[in-house]
């Protein structure tokens, strides 16, 4: 079925909250695994979910807010 997402827990403060309200931060991960005779390193990125107040608390809208403004100002040199 369709429209209805899993909830996500805030991983601030562990609250529940709706999957379409919660702020979303992408951040990349590498891992390194050192072994014999290959020693690999690879990047994976881990989605971060928060609450609005923790995202308004960490700064994350104005992350958004910056990436916005730069779409629009890209939108307006076109
Ligand atoms: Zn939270």
């Amino acid at each position: 079925m369709r429209g209805r997402e899993p909830p996500v827990s805030c991983s601030s403060c562990g609250r529940t909250v709706p999957r379409n309200k919660a702020v979303v931060d992408e951040r990349a991960i590498r891992f390194s695994t050192e072994q014999k005779e290959a020693e690999v390193s690879y990047f994976s990125t881990r989605k971060v979910y928060y609450c609005i107040s923790c995202a308004k608390h960490r700064g994350i809208f104005q992350k958004k807010a910056e990436q916005a403004a730069r779409m629009a100002a890209r939108r307006q040199g076109m």
